[in-house]
């Protein structure tokens, strides 16, 4: 027989079309979508109320995979972090980063990413693939099986949120991430809705208006220097979409939604943490007029990366001149350092390799 065809990742209307070509009416899709995304079973003998022969022949014809768990650990501060690894052998880290009463899953988009910023582990492994849309759901269905969430409603969730901020550039993998947001937000299934899910981008200057038409989660832009000297040092996407072109689209992105644009900025001893950048990047949104929030994010040191973390006081100066003036300038402490899960820090090997 044929190889099985993969159900998690195709969307309604692929499924609804696999199951015609095998002669099912549309709503047996609906059955399955439910079973596969609000269930989450991966057992077509759990579907109870289809047929025996019909689940037979579903087993015969589909799979729905999970990538398989190869290392997990969970930190001091109950930061979890898995190594999860796909069928062609590719691996990938995904972090849940618990709260009081709701947590944030990190998932990736990339193995590797091709952007190469200085300070990103990640970014000091290049690109091997994008991941398909199956596998970048298929990330958030191992972190609900872990933590049993499937089948419970909206508020009665801890794993409430999804930050696309793991591995990759999530704009180099745009109509993937397009297809597995539709999948993760859908209403009938996992129903992570759209204002749940954040999306970070370093910058990919005229996928943000695409971005917004045809994806419409939230938007983070990682922009981490006040101009483009400094910027372009760490990330070399600033040579190709300098400030120039990057803050003019942020503020159409705002005239189209009002409220705050969300800007990560790291914060790295002495090359942009001084009282002299906090000027220069509060100028630079004065003179686009854009209205930011600045997510200050402790840098996360690994081996041989040269760059060193602000001390906290830095962070704290700089956090009040921005808020002085009136910007929100939350901070952004590191959870999971002492397994490697923060940002920045994550890799395809297991510790050991
Ligand atoms: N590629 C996307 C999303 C993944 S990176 C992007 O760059 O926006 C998610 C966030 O982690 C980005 O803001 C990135 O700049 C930040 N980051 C990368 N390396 C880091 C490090 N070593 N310490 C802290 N944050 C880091
Ligand atoms: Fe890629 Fe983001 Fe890391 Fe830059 S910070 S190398 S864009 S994952």
């Amino acid at each position: 027989m044929s190889e099985k065809i993969e159900l998690i990742g195709l969307s309604k209307e692929e499924l609804t079309q696999q199951l015609k070509d095998l002669g099912e009416p549309a709503f047996r899709a609906k059955q399955i979508w439910q079973w596969i995304y609000y269930y989450g079973k991966t057992d077509f003998e759990e579907m109870t109320n289809l047929s025996k022969p019909l689940r037979q022949k579903l087993s015969e014809h589909f799979s729905l995979t999970r990538p398989q768990i190869v290392d997990e650990q969970i930190s001091v501060d109950r930061t979890h972090k898995w190594l999860l690894q796909f069928a062609d052998g590719q691996r990938v880290e995904m972090v849940y980063i618990p709260e009081e009463d709701r947590g944030a899953v990190c998932i990736s988009t990339q193995v590797g990413c091709a952007m190469g910023c200085k300070f990103c582990h990640t970014g000091s492994q290049k690109l091997t693939r994008n991941l398909s849309a199956g596998e970048i759901v298929a990330q958030f269905m191992v972190a609900r099986d872990a933590y049993n969430e499937w089948n419970l409603k909206e508020q009665a969730r801890m794993l409430s949120n999804i930050v696309v901020m793991g591995m990759g550039e999530p704009f180099q993998n745009f109509e993937n991430l397009k297809k597995a947001v539709n999948i993760l937000s859908d209403g009938e299934g996992i129903a992570i809705s759209k204002r749940r899910i954040t999306v970070s981008t370093s910058g990919i200057v005229p996928h943000i208006a695409d971005f917004d038409q045809e994806i419409g989660t939230r938007l983070a832009i990682s922009l981490h220097a006040p101009n483009d000297e400094l910027r372009t040092q760490i990330m070399p996407i600033n040579k190709k979409y300098p400030l120039t072109e990057l803050m003019p689209a942020c503020h159409q992105y705002q005239q189209n939604h009002g409220g705050y644009i969300t800007f990560e900025y790291l914060m790295l001893q002495n090359f942009n943490d001084t009282y002299a950048h906090a000027q220069e990047l509060m100028q630079l949104m004065k003179k686009y007029q854009i209205n930011a929030k600045f997510n200050l994010i402790a840098f996360n040191p690994w081996p041989g990366c040269d760059f060193v973390p602000s001390s906290n006081n830095r962070i704290h100066a700089f956090s009040q001149e921005l808020q002085k003036h009136g910007f929100a300038a939350p901070i952004r402490t590191a959870r999971g350092q002492d397994i490697l899960a923060a940002c920045g820090q994550l890799k395809s090997k297991k510790s050991a390799e």
